[in-house]
């Protein structure tokens, strides 16, 4: 049994998780016990700076005290309360919401992950357009339940599932003539990124999307954003359809909405209408617990102005990665503290030789090495990533 005073041995962590994991992650030697900031810990008293953010889940770092200090006060008053009883700290979290979006986006659904954001979504905009078709693109990622997988378009993951959901058209991304073609009088929604995350860091162009607002529109589809990777300020804005200058019908919302604390939400146009009682539905979506988190969380992000500082810190490290000499680069992309590093090379050997510098960082496919790191980050700790990343690839490529 593992003593979690004690600062266990790697082994046994690895022992007993490898006895029962279900296997579906390829796991690194790695136990982080703890959090701090950008900083983790392994089970050994190593430290690492963290620039996955836990899969882009820690924009305010590790264990933030407002966050651990909300959690730490709802707790204590109500864990614990579903959607048919009114709750403070669920108005105060629609409330918030509404703060940061635009005033168009003002109904809600809450849930507790990304996938299920997607799924909630996709019923929104089946209910109020009463049509059926899908529209995703290639490259895209939208999560790993059997609806949003089905948008999904990773050969690995959406292989082994079919049939998938039927009438999802998956389109090439970035190119207004295929979603004009693919758009029809059966079209529900076209869901897309901003900035295709797991897919590789691919920004949309602005004058891509402000295209597919308008053909949207005019067809009588809904635009669906997902903003799961890159809203709550990760790319320079609250969210990243504010760079294009657009408000879409639907957003779905998750990782760094509630500080850590599995949440995710889809918020609609409410001119578009509300669902039908009973229509959808979440046993913990809107907890009590996961909105105090929440709310902290986006006063924490407003009050440290994260979203500017995560647009000034990512164009220094944009600039910054450039102006180096970095072998086995073909190009750099991102948006604010999204930035993937796209290579010649596999980026697995790269990702251990970063991590033997400290450095915890996330693949997007095989050859992209992708920095999110918390949007809380200083220069200081980015030089020192950057730092890190030219070694590894001197090595890996030596
Ligand atoms: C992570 C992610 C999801 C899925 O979120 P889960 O919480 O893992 O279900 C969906 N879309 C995008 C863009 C993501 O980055």
């Amino acid at each position: 049994m593992i003593d979690t005073h004690e600062n266990t041995a790697l082994q046994d962590i690895v022992a007993l998780e490898e006895a029962h994991t279900s296997g579906v992650y390829p796991k690194r030697p790695l136990a982080i016990i703890r959090g701090q900031g950008c900083t983790v810990w392994d089970a050994d008293g190593q430290t690492y700076l963290d620039a996955t953010s836990g899969q882009g889940v820690a924009l305010l770092g590790h264990s933030h005290p407002a966050v651990a200090e909300a959690i730490s006060q709802q707790a204590q008053t109500l864990i614990t309360c579903p959607e048919i009883f009114y709750n403070d700290q669920r108005a105060a979290l629609y409330e918030q919401l509404s703060s940061v979006l635009p005033d168009e986006l003002d109904r809600y659904f809450l849930c507790n992950s990304g996938a299920e954001a997607i799924e909630g979504a996709l019923k929104v905009a089946r209910l109020l357009t009463n049509r059926t078709g899908i529209v995703a693109t290639m490259r895209g990622f939208h999560g790993r339940t059997l609806g949003a997988l089905s948008l999904t378009w990773s050969k690995t993951y959406r292989e082994p599932f079919a049939p998938w959901q039927p009438e999802v058209n998956h389109i090439v991304f970035n190119n207004i003539e295929a979603a004009s073609d693919a758009i029809t009088e059966n079209t529900a929604a076209v869901v897309v990124e901003v900035v295709q995350g797991e897919g590789g860091v691919y920004p949309a162009d602005a004058d891509y999307l402000q295209a597919l607002r308008q053909l949207c529109t005019e067809r009588g589809a809904l635009l669906i954003i997902d903003e799961i990777q890159t809203g709550f300020g990760r790319t320079g804005r609250w969210f990243a359809f504010e760079h294009a200058g657009i408000v879409p019908d639907v957003i779905a919302m998750g990782k760094g909405i509630a500080g850590g604390v599995p949440m995710g939400a889809v918020a609609w146009r409410g001119e578009l209408g509300t669902l039908a009682k009973g229509a959808h539905g979440s046993t913990f979506g809107g907890n009590p617990l996961a909105s105090a988190a929440a709310v902290a969380a986006m006063g924490a992000m407003r009050d440290q102005n994260l979203p500017q500082r995560s647009a000034e810190l990512g164009a220094w490290l944009l600039e910054e990665l450039n102006s180096r000499d970095l072998p086995g680069v073909r190009e750099i992309r991102g948006l604010g503290l999204m930035i993937g590093i796209d290579l010649r090379i596999r980026v697995t050997p790269v990702l251990q030789a970063l991590q033997d510098h400290g450095v915890l960082a996330l693949p997007a496919g095989k050859t992209v090495l992708r920095l999110l790191p918390p949007l809380i980050i200083t220069q200081d700790e980015l030089l020192r990533i950057v730092e890190a990343i030219q070694l590894a690839l001197q090595e890996a490529t030596a």
